[in-house]
Order: structure tokens, then C-alpha cells, then sequence
């Protein structure tokens, strides 16, 4: 953390760095390139004008160990002098393999076999095509349609965005998306359940939103439902109402359908638990796992597959025909092995599940009661700040505000120094109106206190 006159100095070369000419990357902002990281330790990132910068959101909600784990850095170095690459489909390594099957012990068993590719994207991706190749197995090609969520987000890849119910980022692609799919409504207490309305009530009456819509597409064409286990970035961390999940794979179940889950935020230790399914007591077909997988040591993703979907193409083609060449990477599967045995070890699901209660109370303590925080919600590490222009109507910011944008740039100033991840899609803009927060999993009391305090002066400091 800087003072003074340092924390000035670099609060104005900060600045200076929104208007530098562009460089060669394609950033998301062609004209302005963000801040660069030069240097990474823990929770802090530090700029080239030596920002310090407590990462609260673990970049997208990815690097749950913190920045510069030793064990995963040598587990890496340990894979590179072994065999850095080899094509899945010629060869196998010991990594893919030790690593498939601790995801797959992890599900009890559940998911017998996983698909490890390189990204949340193409675990969808996969995910799709392979519950369509189930169906045609089966002697059911008559299903191709799927029934995905509104405001959600399973990825930018063409068949990901295909399932992605974020208006705003379909708009342009709308003619190369996937006409078979169609949306129901999200879990979203705050605005979706009515007054006096029971959890349990509320999951029932989107229940019989599937059920309609089911009946609308004609129940034997569908393949599955697709669903986030808890909203991530789109609307901003809401985490699923009670028996929510049970009655939407009842559905599912009923006509023949199967359940994915996407975990790629939610998953891998997120929640409190390696899978967030396992809390709601349901188990999907098909699951995607990503960010927490590889904690950003490595880009790794992977579809996890249920033992009767397994059986169903084992007596059938005995193939899964979807080979990609990065798939199973072997430095990859090494630097997620050495994540996961650092979870287990350092008992960190403990230190997630002993410290929500005390993020959560201190975020409601510290900004429960400011004037445009209308709804704070989470699970876990995975927790959204809901910020409204008025409290009792819960009229949004307009999109036009780019609200939750600023706030993220004003948290990258010196005299604030947190990253903090901009969510949500009340206005169904590309920027919403939830900040999330996403810490490694491996913070402390102290940790938690910095996060609350800075990301209330930030709030302050914007509204
Ligand atoms: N699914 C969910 C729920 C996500 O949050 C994301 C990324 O944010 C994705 C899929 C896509 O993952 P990736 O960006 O690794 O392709």
C-alpha cells in the first residue's frame, strides 16, 4: 500500500495511461489499453506505476490461490522437464490421467469420466455437442433444442454464447447463433420473487416456467436444460433459492432431458464446496469446471460426465468425436493436480466456509445501509453487491452510466488499490450494476477486513 505523495505520483501516471496510444494487442478497449501488472505476490498485483492492488476478484473470479503459489509453480517446472505436450489422441500422461481422477473421486463417483480441455468456453462447447451426440446414440436424434436461462453467461465462443441469455452480448451475433435455444426466467430473489412468496414457492413457479416451456418446444425434442448452479457474472452472484435445482432437474428428469450445470465460476471450491451441486443434493448429467481448476496458473477447463451418460456412448459409438488439440494438456493438468492437492492440504474449502459469515457480515455491516446498495448476496467466496438508484423502487443505474465500469477503474486507483469484478445485467448492458467479489480462497480475517473496507470506500468514493 502507498501514501502520500508515491501514492499521487502514481495516481497520475495512472491516469495518464488511459489516453497512451494504443498498442499492438486487441484489448477490449481498442484505444485505451488497461493498467499492466508487472509484477504479482499473495493477494496483490503491482502495476507498472507501482500500484499496489489487492485482488479481491482473482482477476474473473480465477486465481483462488493467490498470486505465486510455490507448490503449483514447481509442479509446473516438474511437467516441463517431463513432457510438455502430447496430442490426446495419440498419447495419454500421468498428469491428465491422476487428474481426471481426482475429479472424478471428487463427485463420489457421480461423474465417471472427464474432458479436459482449456477453457470454460469449450467445456460448454463440449458439453453441447455431447449431449447432443447422447440423443442420437440413444436413437432420440429428434432432440436438438435446449433450454437455457435468461441473463446468464456460459461463455463468448459461438455455441457458449448460443446458450447465453445476456441480450447485450448476443445483440451483433444474433444471425450466427443457435436457433434451437430458447429462455426461461433466473432465480433472482431480489427482483423475481413476489412479496410474502416462500423460496420454495418461488423455485415451484419457475418450475412451471420450464414445464410450459418444455411443453411449447414439444418435450421429446429437447436435450437438456443448462443452467449456471449459482449466477455468476450476468446477474452477479445469486446463488440458487431453495429447492430450486431439485425441481428443475425433476422437470428435466420427467421428460427425458438431461441437467448441465455450468460450474466454471461457481465450481471447484467457489462456494464452499468443490461442487456447488453438491449442496443443493443434486446431480447434474453433464458439469463444467474451469476457473478455480487451474486457479490461472494454467488455462484449463474440463466437462465432467455422468456415469449414464458414460454407459449410454460406451455401448454405443464407444466415442466421443470432439478431439481438440490442446486437449488434456499435460503442464496444464499438472499446474490444476498441484491446485487441488493445495486445497485439500491447506484445508482451504475449512477457511472458505469459516470466513463467508464473517465477508458477509461485515459487508452488511459496512454497506448494508448506504443509500444505493440494494442488495448484497452470495455463497462462499462468490458475493454480489447489487447497487440500485433508489432503494425502494429498485430502479437500476441506466446502462448508459457504466457504473459498475467506473467503479472498477476508480478501485484501480492508488488511494484505493482493489480489483473488483463489475457484474450484473439489470439494464442488460455489458456493464451492470453488481460488484463482485471473488477472493482467493486462501485469505485471512485480516484479508477479509481490507476487502470489506476498501470496497465501501470505493462505493463511497463513486456514489
Ligand atoms: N461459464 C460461466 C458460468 C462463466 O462464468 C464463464 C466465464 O466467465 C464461462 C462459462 C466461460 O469461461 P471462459 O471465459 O474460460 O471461456
Amino acid at each position: 500500500p502507498q501514501t502520500g505523495t508515491t501514492a499521487q505520483a502514481a495516481a497520475a501516471a495512472h491516469q495518464t495511461n488511459g489516453t497512451t496510444k494504443p498498442t499492438s494487442v486487441l484489448h477490449a478497449n481498442l484505444n485505451s489499453p488497461p493498467p499492466k501488472i508487472v509484477s504479482a505476490q499473495g493477494n496483490y498485483l503491482t502495476t507498472s506505476t507501482g500500484t499496489q492492488i489487492f485482488d479481491a476478484t482473482g482477476g474473473a473470479a480465477v486465481s483462488c490461490l493467490g498470486h505465486n503459489h510455490p507448490h503449483v509453480k514447481k509442479a509446473i517446472i516438474d511437467q516441463l522437464d517431463t513432457v510438455e505436450y502430447t496430442y490426446s489422441p495419440f498419447f495419454t500422461t500421468d498428469t491428465s490421467e491422476k487428474l481426471a481422477e481426482r475429479l472424478t473421486k471428487s463427485t463420489d463417483g457421480q461423474m465417471s469420466k472427464a474432458f479436459i480441455v482449456s477453457s470454460g468456453s469449450e467445456a460448454i462447447e463440449a458439453a453441447l455437442k455431447l449431449a447432443r451426440q447422447y440423443f442420437v446414440e440413444k436413437g432420440e436424434p429428434q432432440r436438438t433444442r435446449f433450454i437455457a436461462r435468461e441473463q446468464s453467461y456460459h461463455g463468448n465462443t459461438l455455441g457458449a454464447l448460443g446458450v447465453g441469455g445476456h441480450k447485450a452480448r448476443r445483440k451483433i451475433y444474433e444471425p450466427l447463433l443457435n436457433e434451437n435455444v430458447s429462455f426461461v426466467s433466473p432465480p433472482y430473489p431480489y427482483r423475481g420473487m413476489r412479496d410474502g412468496e416462500s423460496e420454495e414457492a418461488y423455485a415451484q413457479r419457475l418450475g412451471e416456467e420450464l414445464e410450459a416451456e418444455f411443453q411449447r418446444v414439444g418435450p421429446g425434442n429437447v436435450c437438456a436444460f443448462v443452467a449456471e448452479t449459482m449466477s455468476g457474472l450476468t446477474l452477479g452472484a445469486v446463488p440458487p433459492p431453495k429447492t430450486y435445482l431439485s425441481t428443475m432437474k425433476s422437470i428435466c428428469t420427467k421428460h427425458g432431458a438431461l441437467l448441465i450445470l455450468d460450474e466454471v465460476m461457481s465450481g471447484m471450491g467457489r462456494t464452499g464446496t468443490l461442487h456447488a451441486w453438491t449442496q443443493d443434493s443434486v446431480v447434474p448429467h453433464l458439469q463444467t469446471v474451469a476457473k478455480g481448476l487451474g486457479a490461472g496458473y494454467q488455462p484449463i477447463g474440463a466437462l465432467l460426465v455422468h456415469r449414464d451418460v458414460v454407459d449410454v456412448l460406451s455401448k454405443g459409438t464407444g466415442s466421443f468425436v470432439h478431439s481438440q488439440t490442446y486437449q488434456g494438456h499435460p503442464v496444464a493438468c499438472a499446474a490444476a493436480c498441484a491446485v487441488q492437492e493445495v486445497v485439500e492440504r491447506e484445508g482451504l474449502m475449512e477457511n472458505v466456509r469459516a470466513l463467508a459469515p464473517v465477508l458477509e457480515k461485515l459487508l452488511r455491516e459496512r454497506l448494508g445501509g448506504h443509500k444505493n446498495v440494494g442488495n448484497i448476496r452470495g455463497r462462499g467466496f462468490m458475493w454480489g453487491i447489487e447497487l440500485v438508484a433508489d432503494k425502494p423502487t429498485k430502479t437500476p443505474f441506466p446502462a448508459s452510466k457504466k457504473l459498475a465500469a467506473t467503479i472498477h477503474a476508480t478501485g484501480l486507483r492508488p488511494e484505493y488499490g482493489i480489483s473488483l469484478l463489475p457484474g450484473g445485467g439489470v439494464a442488460d448492458g455489458i456493464d451492470g450494476d453488481v460488484i463482485m467479489l471473488a477472493p482467493a480462497y486462501n485469505i485471512t480475517r485480516e484479508d477479509v477486513e481490507v476487502i470489506v473496507e476498501r470496497t465501501a470506500r470505493v462505493v463511497e468514493g463513486v456514489l
